[in-house]
């Protein structure tokens, strides 16, 4: 058996969900990008006169994410036309439309209760031939599989893919207890053939495996930083090029992932684990919640440890 993807949605339009539809858009399969409805209107749509009910704001979110796509430096991995392979919407007007899909990927904010939620109401329009999965950084498969449908769990595991989608190889599949084991080998088939990812299958366990090391490392020199007294740029300097790794190394790479979604990816382990070593280590330092609090969560909101350039 294997699988053959004729269309797909990607729910949640932010820096994972966004990238992830163009890598599918770029390997040629048509996407429906779906977000939620935005509370408030933007200046620019309070100028023209535009109300919340206008079909362009309710679908701004997922709109906006595929203009900045557009924007993306052209590169050659991706081809000229994949953003017209994309195709804009919310969950409010469009979540029937996912009943005509192959697949459908969760991505949306780093917390179990609404990933659940999000999961019951895509179950209401699901049906059999439809592969179900989420792009979960480390909350339990399991614990998002809990409850449904014998035929919706076997349809059901994770898919994880790393920031940014079109550079990072790595894809982690992971099943949950229900999940078709046939179902798990072909996802891996496709994810080498067609995505042109190197594949592992994880265990669900907190963080799986990559951000069950990727966090532990950023969170100890996290720690020894403070412990030492360094400043981001020494600690970028001395972790980044110094040691043969891209200038993106420590604060940069928080800013990318977005520093609320590290500190959720940080509390799946520390509030699953038995062992109170691990669960130190696990815990974000204060600075880092500060800065969350204050809105400053990384390129995605202009500011993080450092300013968008
Ligand atoms: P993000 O904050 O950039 O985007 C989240 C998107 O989800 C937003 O567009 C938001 O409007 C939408 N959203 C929030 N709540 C929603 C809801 N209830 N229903 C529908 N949409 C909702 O987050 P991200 O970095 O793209 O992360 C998304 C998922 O991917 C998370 O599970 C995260 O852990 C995982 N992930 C993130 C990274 C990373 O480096 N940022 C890497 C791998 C996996």
């Amino acid at each position: 058996m294997s699988i053959t993807i004729r269309k797909a949605a990607v729910i949640g339009s932010g820096i994972m969900g966004s990238g992830i539809a163009a890598h599918l858009a770029n390997v040629g399969i048509p996407t429906l990008l779906l977000d939620i409805v935005p509370k408030q209107l933007s200046a620019e749509e309070e100028k023209k006169g535009l109300t919340l009910e206008h079909p362009a704001v309710r679908s701004r979110l997922a709109a906006s994410a595929i203009a900045k796509l557009k924007k993306t430096k052209p590169s050659p991995l991706y081809d000229d036309a994949f953003t017209s392979r994309i195709t804009p919407g919310n969950l409010e007007d469009d979540l029937d439309k996912i009943a005509g899909v192959d697949w459908v990927i969760e991505v949306i904010v780093e917390n179990l209760d609404a990933k659940r939620s999000l999961l019951d109401r895509i179950e209401t329009v699901w049906k059999p031939s439809i592969i179900v999965t989420s792009n979960t950084s480390g909350i339990s498969i399991n614990a998002m599989a809990e409850g449904r449908s014998e035929a919706f769990r076997s349809s059901f595991m994770g898919t994880h893919f790393f920031n940014p989608p079109r550079y990072m190889k790595l894809l982690e599949v992971i099943p949950a207890e229900g999940t078709d084991p046939q179902l798990v080998q072909d996802m891996k088939q496709f994810g080498e053939t067609v995505l042109g990812k190197g594949v592992v299958i994880a265990k669900d366990t907190p963080n799986f495996i990559a951000n069950r090391i990727g966090t532990y490392g950023l969170l100890v020199t996290l720690q020894e930083m403070e412990r030492g007294g360094y400043s981001v740029e020494e600690v970028d300097a001395a972790t980044g090029p110094a040691l043969g790794r891209p200038k993106s190394a420590t604060f940069r790479t928080l800013d990318l992932v977005g520093l609320d979604t590290f500190i959720h990816v940080a509390d799946n382990v520390r509030l699953n684990v038995d062992n109170e070593a691990e669960r130190r280590v696990f815990t974000p330092p204060t600075a880092l919640t500060q800065l969350v609090e204050r809105g400053w969560l990384g390129e995605k909101s202009g500011q993080g440890f450092y300013l968008k350039r």
